[in-house]
């Protein structure tokens, strides 16, 4: 089961899942941010279900269930503004349901934890040791508290129920199927260059990221769940740049020759962010293989298309 199936990641493991030869997947999606386009190639192989359904109702299926990947929530900064309550409610309420059904079914139970776990992050690259520096009341903590509690509740029902957990933390991962409004810098950024529009830069541009494609990351979370490594572990894709360097990217791959213009940096923007995946290495064998030379450009032919 892949809960939040419909969405960007979800909707290209339940893919992933499929050729690897499930023997069937099922998504559970309210379509709040996923989308049925998403699920397209999918709907005509016959293993593959969606049921649509809110998880922070809870969740009853018939049958067997071996794994429950939980990807339900909406995860940009835009989102943050208009979806907060459902945010709070899907990493809190979601996530208890996800353990719920797990421990019914006997499933492993793999959640989708983040890199804002580690919040504005003061230790440089972030280590999976680190405990964070996150504004408990800051306008991100809708997001990073939940996600926070998220990881407290997965790691209290293997402790308290014995339900087999994983806790990937996720890093800025972009590819085909992102939303073109959804107001991260990948969709924004490469949206506004094919428009011919300025690319917006908040702040000075300075701060850093890190982006993974899709793929790897599809792949590092597929060797988590296999694995019965417990504790939490980074995936992402360590080449970090400063987001000003991203722009310039975009403009070369796109050919685009709009410029920059600045904007306001959000309050609580991290100023720096790149993954320590030491641990994904040694215990999983996982690390990235795809640059942002391969991976952008296959992004760029997305949304060229949608446009
Ligand atoms: P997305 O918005 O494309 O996907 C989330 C999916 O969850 C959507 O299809 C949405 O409709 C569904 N959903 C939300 N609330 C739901 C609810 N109450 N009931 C049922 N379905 C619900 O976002 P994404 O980028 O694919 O992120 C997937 C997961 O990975 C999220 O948990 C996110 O926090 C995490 N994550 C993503 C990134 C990234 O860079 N993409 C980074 C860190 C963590
Ligand atoms: N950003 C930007 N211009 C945009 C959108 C985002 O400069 O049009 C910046 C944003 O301030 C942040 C970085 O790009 O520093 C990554 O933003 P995103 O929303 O993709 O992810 P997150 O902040 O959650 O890492």
């Amino acid at each position: 089961m892949v809960l939040g199936g419909a969405g960007f990641l979800g909707s290209h493991l339940c893919e992933r899942l499929l050729a690897d030869g499930a023997e069937s997947v099922l998504a559970v999606d309210n379509l709040v941010t996923g989308s049925l386009k998403n699920l397209e190639g999918l709907q005509r192989d016959a293993r593959f279900d969606l049921l649509q359904h809110d998880v922070c109702l809870p969740l009853v299926v018939a049958g067997p269930v071996d794994y429950v990947f939980n990807l339900a929530s909406p995860a940009s900064p835009k989102d943050f503004e208009v979806l907060w309550l459902e945010i709070m409610r899907v990493g809190s309420l979601g996530t208890q349901h996800a353990l719920e059904l797990a421990e019914v079914k006997q499933a492993v139970m793999l959640q989708a934890s983040t890199s804002e776990i580690y919040g504005d992050p003061l230790v440089h690259p972030q280590v999976e040791s680190y405990f964070g520096n996150v504004d408990s009341t800051g306008p991100r903590a809708i997001y990073d508290e939940a996600k926070r509690y998220g990881e407290a509740l997965v790691q209290a029902f293997r402790r308290k129920r014995g339900v087999a957990t994983r806790i990937v933390r996720i890093f800025n991962t972009y590819g085909p199927r992102m939303r073109l409004d959804d107001g991260r810098v990948v969709p924004e950024l490469v949206g506004r260059a094919l428009r011919g529009e300025p690319l917006t830069l908040y702040g000075d541009g300075s701060q850093t990221r890190s982006f993974c494609f899709v793929d790897d990351l599809i792949d590092g979370i597929l060797k988590l769940a296999l694995s019965t490594e417990q504790g939490p572990v980074n995936v992402g894709n360590p080449r970090e740049q400063t987001i000003r360097e991203f722009a310039e990217a975009v403009l070369r791959a796109t050919g685009g020759t709009s410029g920059l213009v600045f904007r306001p940096l959000p309050p609580g923007d991290p100023k720096q962010r790149r993954p320590d995946i030491t641990r994904a290495r040694t215990l999983l064998g996982w690390e990235p293989k795809v640059t942002l030379e391969e991976g952008l450009p296959r992004t760029i032919e997305y949304f060229r298309g949608l446009l």
